[in-house]
Parts: C-alpha cells; sequence; structure tokens
C-alpha cells in the first residue's frame, strides 16, 4: 500500500495549479465565470486518483477504454468520470453507462453509435466535438472546416447533447491555436443553444487556456507527475 506521505505531492502539485488557475482567472476572466479542473488519470495508480478526490477533485478524464474498466472498480465513486481519448465506435458500449461526457465526438458515425446506446439505456450523453485546430496528422479531432456540418448532423440525434467544443492545440504556438479556438466556440455559443463548454488547456498551457475562454482544463502530470508507461 502506498503511504499517505508518498502522495503528499499530489497535495502540493494541486495547490500550484489552484492557485495559477484562480490568477489566470483573476486576470482575464470574470469573477462569476465557472473553470473546472480535471484530474487526468491514464498510468495513474486509483490510490493517488482517489487522494486528488479527497483534495476535492470531482472530475477524472479517462482516455483508454481499458485501462479504465481495469481501474473502475478502485475508484472514490463520488467524483464524475468523463471520456477524453480516441474512442473506436465499437467500444462505445462499455462506457455508455459510466461516464457523464464523452468529450472526444469527432465523426458522425461515433456520434450515431452514442445516440443508438443512450436511447437503448434511457439516458442521454453530454458530448463535446474534438477539434483538431492545428490540423496535426497525428491528432484526432474535426477539422474546423467541417465543424458545422458534423454539428448539424449530431444535433439532429435523439440520446446526445452536445455541450460544446474540446481541443489539443500544437505544443508550440499554443497562443495562436488557443485564440482561434476561442473564436471558433465563440461562434458556435452564439449560433447554438446549449453550449456551455470549452475543454481545453493541459499542464504546459492551462494558464494560457484560461485567458482564451476555457471553462474545464485537464491536467495529469501537473497533478500526478510524470506518466509511467512501464507499469
Ligand atoms: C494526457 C491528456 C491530458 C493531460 O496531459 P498533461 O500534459 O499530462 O497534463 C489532457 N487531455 C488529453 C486528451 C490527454 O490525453
Amino acid at each position: 500500500m502506498t503511504k499517505k506521505n508518498d502522495l503528499a505531492y499530489i497535495d502540493e502539485n494541486l495547490r500550484i495549479i489552484r492557485e495559477r488557475c484562480a490568477e489566470a482567472k483573476d486576470r482575464y476572466r470574470s469573477s462569476d465565470d465557472n473553470i473546472r479542473i480535471m484530474a487526468v488519470t491514464k498510468t495513474v495508480a486509483p490510490e493517488a486518483i482517489n487522494h486528488a478526490v479527497e483534495l476535492g477533485i470531482d472530475l477524472l478524464g479517462e482516455n483508454r477504454v481499458q485501462e479504465y474498466l481495469s481501474k473502475a472498480d478502485f475508484y472514490d465513486k463520488s467524483a464524475e468520470v468523463q471520456f477524453i481519448g480516441h474512442l473506436q465506435t465499437n467500444k462505445v458500449k462499455y462506457i455508455i453507462n459510466s461516464v457523464s461526457m464523452i468529450q472526444s465526438v469527432d465523426s458522425l458515425k461515433l456520434g450515431q453509435e452514442i445516440s443508438r446506446l443512450a436511447v437503448k439505456n434511457g439516458r442521454v450523453m453530454d458530448i463535446l466535438c474534438e477539434v483538431n485546430i492545428g490540423g496535426e496528422d497525428s491528432k484526432s479531432g474535426i477539422a474546423p472546416d467541417g465543424l458545422d456540418e458534423l454539428m448539424d448532423g449530431l444535433s439532429e440525434l435523439e440520446g446526445i447533447r452536445i455541450r460544446g467544443l474540446m481541443t489539443i492545440p500544437p505544443p508550440s504556438d499554443s497562443d495562436i491555436f488557443l485564440g482561434r479556438m476561442k473564436e471558433l466556440y465563440d461562434k458556435v455559443s452564439s449560433e447554438r443553444k446549449g453550449m456551455d463548454t470549452l475543454s481545453m488547456g493541459m499542464t504546459h498551457d492551462y494558464a494560457e487556456a484560461i485567458k482564451y475562454g476555457s471553462t474545464l482544463v485537464r491536467i495529469g502530470t501537473g497533478l500526478f507527475g510524470a506518466r509511467d508507461y512501464s507499469k
């Protein structure tokens, strides 16, 4: 068993993250804006995740279906879980009843499967459209110029509710891309009802992302330390 003392680095990391978020919010945003901090759990042991929940983290982000299923039983269930990783259509069935939002919807086909399973399970699934704002081949997400068509298609579907946009901008020139996301999100929110979430900002750019209107920052290494993929 990991001892509490061994997890004290999480207390300190979270303190710093909260402080920087508060500073960025004070500087760039209005006091009634709500900015959520998500703890991204990939490769992190349930003990460490639960420790973060004890410290007040109420939102967890999952990337991989398999890994999530193997850890979920050990989670403190008081935190909400959202899916943020690339999602294959044939895996939606494994998470449909345990996550509150799927942030990584980038095709109508994926949306249709979420819709089908949500209806079958008598629920409504909140979703975000993932935008590949940097046009990078290595990343998933819809290209900005395909977003309207995707959102039009998704909004016809039963059992899903589009709440906004998510992105992982290119690590360099992140200012430019965060700014473009803000423009895109502002446009989408002015044209469509129910938009309240712009999910952007990770360990290296969360303060910047808050400057550009993020409502949800997703933090992994900044909270839990460097990821160890060997485990
Ligand atoms: C891993 C991951 C994060 C967190 O990244 P860090 O740089 O470790 O904070 C955020 N969002 C997504 C989609 C991720 O896969």
